[in-house]
């Protein structure tokens, strides 16, 4: 399908965002260009989620938005891919008898070979792992995994936005089944990858320009592979990973609290490079809830490793999710929540209502009785607690210095340079891109003389800074003095350039 155009729209999680620069990588290769806009497309792939039920829905919505563009251009290959492709299956086909093709996230690597297939008969055609590589104790064959592997080590610069910060998969699937979820169910048994692998993929990306790497698995400190008879766990691959030469920041997502070490801890403390950052959702502050999800923890105990992180890593910034209304959840069962949310003092939260997942252990037996608007009011409330507590948090840092990586042109200066919301969306917010096109958001500072333009980059704690600086800050780490702060930024100045951005050479010398 060489000179073939394609659109590809991501909804979901950082896999999803990965999977998406992989195929994107897969699609180039074969001469295949990208466009923003579907209508421009000869492909139009939407990489989907089925975590929850209205990321489903907005896919089917997309789908129907493009119906009517398919039928004035029956030659465009429209496809679904990723999770709703494989829980969904063949009923996406009835669903949507326009689509042509589906294609699960543990067959990712074959979608090059798909789209032949389409191009050349003109059928429907499906490449999912289906039922039998789903329960968990069943091995996947080698050979899928080598074709897996294969996919994660061939990507390319530059795919799908910038590698400045780039995600490294560490880990495939998940074996945990917590009772509402369908991670499982989509993305298969859990696999560590080689740490050979992870580690030549590092490396490749600090070549490629990246100086940030996030660490990709679903219960990523649940990291173990075997290699010449000796179990390398979750710590000690950090530290082969802080040994590659040329990578400022590692961080990664997200971590089981039931398997945590406290090996992990010693790392974070002592490697200046793994970032002051643990993502570790607790989902509930109910021990009755939480044993209803099967989540092997306590309220109790998950209290103590925040404390533990705490003690080992005073300014650790601490990220958790919850999942508001589910099965049984009472008044009482929330306000533990809510004790734990205001104990724990996070960063950041992210809150979730309960949506039953067809084939889940809950929506077998449980009864999904909280009605909406609690669910509602519950999310809400929250979300309140959490903002109250991440404007205070942030309020601490007014008048001091933060380190930045610069990431690129805030929201703001990307739409004054024309960029779509659906472009910003595809990207997902590790990837900013910059254009040197000047756009009427450059103007004059009287420091340097340079133009300058509203940047964005994160401090260790991955909280987000907003400032005004010359282009060519982009790829740098800087010192930013904090000068107000909201709920959810930062705002300041830059006072120092730490590392400049790294040049062509720079990279090269790695
Ligand atoms: N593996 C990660 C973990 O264990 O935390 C994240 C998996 S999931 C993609 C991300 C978050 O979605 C979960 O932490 C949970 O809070 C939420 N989630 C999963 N299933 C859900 C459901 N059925 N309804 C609402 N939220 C859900
Ligand atoms: Fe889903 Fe639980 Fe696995 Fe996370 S650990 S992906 S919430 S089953």
């Amino acid at each position: 399908m060489a000179g073939a155009k394609y659109f590809l729209e991501t909804f979901g999680c950082q896999m999803n965002i990965l999977d998406s620069q992989l195929v994107e990588g897969q699609l180039r290769a074969r001469g295949m260009t990208p466009v923003g806009n579907y209508r421009d497309a000869d492909v139009i792939l939407f990489n989907t989620c089925s975590v929850r039920q209205h990321a489903e829905d907005k896919v089917f919505s997309r789908l129907g938005q493009i119906k009517g563009f398919k039928q004035s251009r029956p030659a465009t290959i429209v496809g679904v891919i990723g999770c709703m492709a494989e829980r969904v299956k063949q009923n996406l086909f009835v669903r949507a008898p326009h689509l042509n093709l589906i294609c699960g996230p543990g067959e990712l690597s074959q979608l090059p070979t798909l789209l032949d297939q389409v191009w050349e008969r003109r059928e429907q055609v499906a490449a999912l792992a289906g039922s039998q590589a789903r329960r968990a104790r069943v091995p996947r064959h080698a050979r899928e995994d080598d074709r897996l592997e294969a996919l994660d080590l061939s990507r390319s610069p530059d795919v799908g936005g910038s590698v400045l910060q780039s995600y490294l998969r560490v880990q495939r699937g998940c074996d945990k089944f917590c009772t509402y979820c369908v991670v499982p169910f989509v993305r298969g048994p859990e696999r560590s990858r080689p740490p050979d692998n992870i580690v030549a993929e590092a490396r490749r990306l600090v070549g490629f320009g990246c100086r940030e790497i996030t660490l990709l698995g679903q219960t990523v400190n649940s990291y173990v592979y075997e290699e010449d008879g000796r179990a390398v766990r979750f710590a000690k691959l950090l530290e082969r990973v802080h040994e590659v030469a040329g990578i400022d920041r590692i961080r990664f997502v997200t971590s089981y609290p039931a398997d945590w070490e406290e090996d992990i801890f010693r790392v974070m403390r002592d490697y200046p490079r793994i970032m002051p950052y643990l993502h570790i959702p607790a989902q509930s502050g109910s021990d009755r809830v939480l044993k209803a999800m099967r989540r092997n923890y306590t309220a109790g105990s998950y209290l103590k490793l925040m404390d533990t992180a705490r003690k080992y890593v005073p300014d650790i910034a601490l990220a958790g999710d919850f999942i508001v209304g589910f099965c049984g959840e009472t008044e009482e069962d929330f306000q533990r929540t809510v004790d734990l949310v205001r104990r724990v003092q996070y960063e950041g939260l992210f809150i979730f209502k309960y949506s039953p997942r067809p084939g889940t252990k809950a929506d077998r037996i449980g009864d999904d009785d909280v009605p909406h608007d609690v669910k509602t009011l519950r999310n809400n409330e929250l979300l309140a607690i959490q903002s109250e507590i991440s404007h205070r948090r942030k309020q601490v840092l007014i008048g001091r210095e933060v380190e930045i990586l610069v990431e690129g042109p805030s929201k703001a200066a990307r739409k004054a340079q024309g960029e779509t919301s659906s472009q910003q969306r595809t990207r997902g917010k590790h990837s900013p891109t910059f254009s040197s096109r000047s756009g009427p958001q450059i103007r004059p500072t009287t420091d340097t003389g340079k133009p300058t333009i509203q940047l964005v980059g994160r401090t260790p704690g991955d909280l987000m800074a907003v400032f005004d600086a010359p282009p060519d800050h982009i790829g740098a780490v800087v010192k930013v003095y904090v000068e107000s702060a909201s709920a959810q930024t930062l705002f300041g100045r830059v006072t120092k350039i730490v590392s400049p951005a790294r040049s062509a050479e720079g990279i090269a010398a790695h």
